[in-house]
Parts: structure tokens; C-alpha cells; sequence
């Protein structure tokens, strides 16, 4: 028996549909179009796709969408110059500035210099907290996403054992806050945790954000386990280059009831959650 596919493409194409028809209410009743203003530093080619495919979808949710280009050698002053104006434009409603920004800059710094109520990564300091203190505004999109897809196989999530490979900022963190606040048991686990296998092997749920290609496999999930694959990892398969996940995809489908693919899962979702925090953030300027 193969595991159920969540099939991202297809659940980002709904949300997307539900973004647009709010897209529509707001231009109708408040002459609002919600807009989102995407920064990239340098010239970096997988940060080039990310922007291009997060303008285009948004122009596709009747959204507008500017991506500000800056060279690699910007300097900090003009980066937050830039920041400070997309600000204090009463037009722009969701800033994002595409991480990783070139070594010379301090993401930190720029990341807490974005408007709170514009931080449509939700990763400022202030968002973070409302997280973890349960009391979210805007939501980290991965995660988001995440939330969203584990909804499909699991209306109710209380109680269900999960364990979280990773702890970034951006994935492992905010994903275990999520699944904390709706009542599950969160083992968070990373490059130091001992018997990382076993624990995973316990898991009702597993989230994989380790950044490593195929790392999980088969004999790491327990049989009907549901399995949520955040790894995007360029490979090299004869000569050619292949997307794959953080889990073993081919492996891990025979024995989890559900997981997601890598392409077409969690990455399609996450500018699906990006959309719909941007229009968030417009109705909450509105309020
Ligand atoms: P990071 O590199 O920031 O974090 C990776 C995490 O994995 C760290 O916490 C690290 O532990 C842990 N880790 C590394 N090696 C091991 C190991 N051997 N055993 C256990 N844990 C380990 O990555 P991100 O969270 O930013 O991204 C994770 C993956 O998700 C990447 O493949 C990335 O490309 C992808 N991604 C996909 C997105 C999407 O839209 N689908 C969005 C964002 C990311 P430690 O903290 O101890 O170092």
C-alpha cells in the first residue's frame, strides 16, 4: 500500500483561489490592492526563482507585487533606507527581503528594522514572540503551509506525538510553536540529539527541515505515520539535476499513511501562505 500523497500543488492552487476572491472584496469595497514588496540582494540563482515565482503568483491572485533589486555590494545604509521607505508607504502592505542576503550584511538587523504589521515572513522579533506566546499575528509561511497540509489528513491534531528535525528560525521552530498550540506532543530534534531514529519511529508525525537530501528513510517511520517533507536539495542523478526532499521519498511512501512530494509539496504552499499573510496584513492596515 502506498501512503496517501498531500498534494501541495493542488491545496496551494485552493488557497491561492480563496487569496484572490479576498483580493477581489478589498478592491471592491475598499479600493484596496494588496501589495507586496519583495527585496533581493545579489544576484544569488535559486533567491532569483524564489522572487520571480512569488511576483508571479501574486499577480496571478490580482495582487501587486514589486520586487526591488538591489546589487550585492548594497550596503547596509541603503538596504534600510530602502526598508524604511516600503515602511512608511501606505501602498505597500507586506515587505519581504529574500534571505540569505549576502555575508557583508546583518539579516538580524534587517529583519527587525521591517514593520511588524508588514513582516509577511513573520520572522521579527515581535511576531516571533506573539507566536510563542500563542498569540499569532503573522505566521512564518513554511510552517504555515505545513499547518495547512496536515490539516487534510488530520482534522484534529490533539494529542499526536510529532517530532520536528530541525530548529531554525525560519522552519523547525515556528512549525513545533504551531503544533504546540494545537495540543500536540513536540519533540524537536537537531544535529546534537542522541537516537534521533527512535525518536522519529515513535511519531505520529514527522517534519523533516533538515536541509539533506533524502536523510529519513524508510526504517526511521512507524508504519501509517503521516510525513511532512520541508527539504528542497539539488542533486546530481547522472549528470542531471533532481529536486529531492529531506526524506527518501521512494522508501518512506511504502510504509507512512501520508506524505508530502518534493517538488510539488510544502514548496507551493509556502508562497500560497506568503499571498494570504500579505493579504492579512492589508486588511489588518485597513482596520
Ligand atoms: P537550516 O540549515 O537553517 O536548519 C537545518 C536544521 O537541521 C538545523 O536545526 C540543524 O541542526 C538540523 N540538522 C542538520 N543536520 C542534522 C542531522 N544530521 N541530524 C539532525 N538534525 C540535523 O535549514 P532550514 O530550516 O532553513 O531549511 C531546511 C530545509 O528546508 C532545507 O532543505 C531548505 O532548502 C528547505 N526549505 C524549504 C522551504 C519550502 O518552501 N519548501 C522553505 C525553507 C526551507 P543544528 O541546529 O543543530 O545545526
Amino acid at each position: 500500500m502506498m501512503a496517501q500523497l498531500i498534494d501541495g500543488k493542488q491545496l496551494s492552487d485552493q488557497v491561492l483561489q480563496e487569496v484572490a476572491s479576498e483580493v477581489e472584496l478589498l478592491r471592491a469595497e475598499h479600493d484596496i490592492v494588496p501589495t507586496l514588496a519583495v527585496v533581493l540582494v545579489g544576484e544569488d540563482p535559486a533567491s532569483q526563482v524564489y522572487v520571480r515565482n512569488k511576483v508571479k503568483r501574486a499577480e496571478e491572485a490580482g495582487m501587486c507585487s514589486i520586487a526591488h533589486r538591489l546589487d550585492a555590494e548594497c550596503t547596509q545604509d541603503v538596504l534600510n533606507k530602502l526598508i524604511d521607505h516600503l515602511n512608511n508607504d501606505p501602498k505597500v502592505h507586506g515587505i519581504l527581503v529574500q534571505l540569505p542576503l549576502p555575508s557583508h550584511l546583518n539579516d538580524e538587523e534587517v529583519i527587525a528594522s521591517i514593520h511588524p504589521a508588514k513582516d509577511v515572513d513573520g520572522f521579527h522579533p515581535l511576531n516571533v514572540g506573539a507566536l510563542a506566546s500563542g498569540r499569532p499575528s503573522l505566521v512564518p509561511c513554511t510552517p504555515q503551509g505545513c499547518m495547512i497540509m496536515l490539516s487534510q489528513v488530520h482534522p484534529d491534531l490533539s494529542g499526536k506525538n510529532v517530532v520536528v528535525v530541525g530548529r531554525s528560525n525560519i522552519v523547525g521552530k515556528p512549525m513545533a510553536a504551531l503544533l504546540l498550540q494545537a495540543n500536540c506532543t513536540v519533540t524537536i530534534a537537531h544535529s546534537r540529539t542522541q537516537n534521533i531514529e527512535a525518536l522519529c519511529l515513535n511519531a505520529d508525525i514527522v517534519v523533516a527541515a533538515v536541509g539533506r537530501a533524502e536523510f529519513i528513510n524508510a526504517d526511521w517511520i512507524k508504519p501509517g505515520a503521516t510525513v511532512i517533507d520541508v527539504g528542497i536539495n539539488a542533486i546530481d542523478v547522472d549528470g542531471k539535476r533532481k529536486l529531492v526532499g529531506d526524506v527518501d521519498f521512494e522508501s518512506v511512501a511504502r510504509i507512512a499513511g501520508a506524505i508530502t512530494p518534493v517538488p510539488g509539496g510544502v514548496g507551493p504552499m509556502t508562497i500560497a501562505c506568503l499571498l494570504l499573510n500579505t493579504t492579512r496584513a492589508a486588511k489588518h492596515q485597513l482596520a
